[in-house]
């Protein structure tokens, strides 16, 4: 700074990593962005940051970055530069003659989580109002669809019940399947120091992560379960507190459908669902969990935190719903210090769902069959929404396979890298006649597109974030737009070539839109939040000024539902071919797929990404720490380094996927979620085995 000079101008914006949502000041010199400042007023960060909200901005101007649209007739030909009228014609005209050829239902989009909530409003609003199908779905899909569906049958809404500050009431908390040092890092220095002055700590994860090492305090229950038996060890904790009548009777008569209940605490209550019954295939003591239960309902308030551990498996819906029942038991909802908490990865994930990105919901969660939310948008909008559910990515990558999806419009989202079975993802994307890219980068999805429409980094917009506690966070312009146009800016030119009539000047003008169409965002404008810094929602006649906590006096759904969580052991199975588990995750410094983050000076701590495993299966097989090994599946096979630690046990192995070169996804498979089809990221079976490198 002393080199360069002071900063001169100051804006106030919202952090573009993760769901925590950190407000920053922008400070720059003229038009040169020179620091990233944590602001102390930022309601969910108080001043503090992290290593990537602070440092790891640099992506916004790197030498990568695609400023010109570029199209070609197939993916196997060069680049071509040409004009945004000519990429944006190009691209209309080949949508509708695909529309034209092949029917309405042929194409659909992608939304980001990436993008401000405006952004992701319009990219449905394409899908719907202008290529007139529901097929429209988000990278939430592959992270916390599960959440979506687990929270809004028992609750009523997909959302975490807490602000943050809530954690400062909490006597236990019991975190499940997250390392929030790694990927919420600012939340997780919040829990930290609770957990400093006393609050006691329950972690269910097959792994030791750094959440649970901290000076003055160690985590008091480690159940370090065997990956995909997350529904047998939470189902069991509920066991306990129903069979040594731990349970808030009080509360369930009040607040919950007495009669399911009957039904759940007969089920819960079968020896079949004990701790000793799940020890063996779960590997977790029966005396750990009977504790582990007998604190979390008896330890005063206790509140839940999970992550992308309890989602991403065949079961993560039904793991979702454990985690409801066991709230719910206990009567640990709607005060603070209590709850139930899914971090949500991404910076915008909770705003994408919200603004209607799932192909059988519009905005606010609800359903496209419901006739009269579709006439709400069919006046506002002025086109008949179709009544019928459209296709999740994973159904638009096999009907693409089979020959009867032939388009798509991908903004801000990398499927090649992120979404399992890559083999499986290129074979769709080849197999469709335009995949449209809008990115800051050619990034791995982008090699089987026909036409990229360069993207606005978060620098270059105004626009909101929806963090983890549904708060709405300002996004506010620091420069202008490199490419010439933001995102959504880029949207509408695109909607308006295939004859749309669309004339926002401003996102502001796409909020009050949101705001007059979807309920919970009724109170919402810009002018608020700049004078509130930020709102939760709900927020609207009711809740002028946000809610901070749901479900206080009744559940959104009315009563609280209890639901029979049985367990389905995973396909994935370890066998002589395929003996270890692999399990995937996140590091502090690297971000998802790393599309910024390895554009950035965080590379110099983490350069590609390695595989952890237990110095006994590390023996076994002659492997030794900083090897190169061949990891194998019935997927694919890829080569990495090994680190030998005992953070993970034995038969367990542990990687991440921020590197496109390590192609961590060509071993992850098909399997997903019964109910969401979110991939089964956490359990895959494999062979390691000592490799020349790559
Ligand atoms: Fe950004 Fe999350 Fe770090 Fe905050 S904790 S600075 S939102 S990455």
């Amino acid at each position: 700074v002393l080199e360069i000079g002071l900063p001169n101008r100051t804006v106030l914006t919202t952090c573009a990593y993760c769901g925590v949502g950190c407000t920053f000041k922008a400070e720059l010199l003229g038009d040169e962005l020179v620091r990233m400042v944590p602001y102390k007023h930022g309601k969910a960060n108080e001043g503090h940051s992290c290593v990537k909200g602070r440092f790891a901005y640099g992506y916004a101007n790197h030498q990568d970055r695609i400023l010109k649209p570029m199209i070609r007739d197939s993916y196997e030909e060069p680049w071509k530069e040409v004009s945004w009228d000519e990429a944006i014609g190009f691209a209309a005209t080949r949508l509708r003659e695909i529309q034209d050829k092949y029917g309405r239902k042929s194409a659909g989009v992608l939304t980001s989580s990436r993008c401000t909530n405006e952004e992701t409003y319009l990219v449905q609003k394409f899908a719907r109002a202008v290529l007139r199908n529901n097929n429209t779905d988000t990278c939430a899909r592959v992270c916390h669809s599960p959440t979506g569906y687990g929270l809004g049958k028992t609750f009523g809404t997909s959302a975490g019940t807490q602000d943050f500050v809530s954690i400062d009431d909490t006597d236990v908390v019991l975190l499940i399947g997250a390392n929030p040092a790694a990927a919420h890092p600012v939340f997780a220095s919040r829990m930290k120091k609770r957990l400093r002055e006393g609050a006691k700590l329950i972690v269910v994860d097959p792994r030791r992560s750094e959440t649970m090492d901290g000076p003055h305090y160690d985590a008091v229950h480690h159940l370090a379960l065997r990956p995909g038996t997350n529904v047998a060890v939470i189902t069991a904790m509920a066991h306990v507190i129903a069979t040594e009548g731990l349970y808030n009777e009080a509360f369930i008569r009040e607040r919950c459908d007495w009669d399911e209940f009957q039904d759940y605490l007969e089920f819960v209550s079968d020896a079949a669902n004990s701790p000793e019954a799940v020890e063996a295939m779960s590997r977790v003591p029966a005396g750990e969990i009977r504790a582990a239960a007998r604190l979390y309902a008896t330890g005063g308030n206790a509140s839940i935190y999970y992550g992308l551990g309890v989602t991403e498996h065949a079961q993560g819906s039904t793991a979702v719903i454990a985690i409801a029942n066991l709230a719910m038991l206990t009567g640990n909802i709607g005060r603070p210090g209590v709850g139930v908490n899914p971090l949500r990865g991404q910076n915008n994930v909770q705003g994408s769902c919200d603004m209607g990105s799932f192909p059988h919901e519009l905005p606010g969660y609800r359903h496209v069959k419901n006739k009269d939310v579709r006439e709400i948008y069919e006046r506002a909008w002025g086109v008949p929404i179709d009544p019928e559910p459209g296709l999740r990515v994973t159904n638009m990558l096999d009907a693409a396979v089979d020959g009867t999806f032939k388009a798509l419009y991908c903004q801000g989202e990398d499927i090649m890298q992120s979404d399992p079975d890559s083999q499986h993802v290129a074979a769709g994307l080849k197999a469709m006649e335009l995949v449209i890219v809008h990115d800051l980068f050619l990034n791995e999805t982008a090699n089987f597109a026909n036409v990229f429409l360069p993207g606005s980094s978060f620098l270059e917009k105004d626009g909101t974030f929806t963090n983890a506690e549904r708060r709405i966070n300002m996004v506010r312009q620091v420069m202008a737009p490199q490419s010439g146009y933001a995102d959504w800016e880029v949207t509408q030119m695109l909607a308006n070539a295939m004859g749309a009539e669309w004339t926002y000047t401003h996102p502001s003008e796409i909020m009050a839109e949101i705001a007059a169409t979807t309920p919970s965002f009724a109170g919402v404008t810009y002018e608020r939040l700049d004078e509130l810094g930020s709102v939760q929602w709900p927020c609207n006649d009711e809740a002028p000024e946000g809610t901070p906590i749901v479900h206080v006096d009744g559940f959104v759904r009315g009563k609280g539902k209890f639901i029979r969580t049985g367990y389905v052991p995973s396909e994935e199975k370890a066998n002589r071919r395929f003996p270890l588990l692999l399990t995937t995750g996140r590091i502090l410094s690297q971000y998802n797929v790393g599309a910024q983050t390895r554009r950035t000076a965080n590379m110099v701590w983490h350069g590609e990404d390695v595989l952890q495993i237990h110095p006994h299966d590390a023996e076994d097989r002659g492997i030794r720490h900083g090897d190169w090994v061949r990891m194998n599946s019935r997927a694919g096979e890829t080569t990495l380094r090994a680190e030998v630690t005992d953070v993970v046990a034995p038969g367990v192995v542990y990687t991440t996927f921020h590197h496109p070169f390590n192609q961590v996804n060509v071993v992850t498979t098909d399997s997903s979620d019964w109910a969401t089809n979110c991939p089964e990221y956490k359990v895959t079976a494999v062979q390691v085995a000592p490799s020349n490198g790559p």
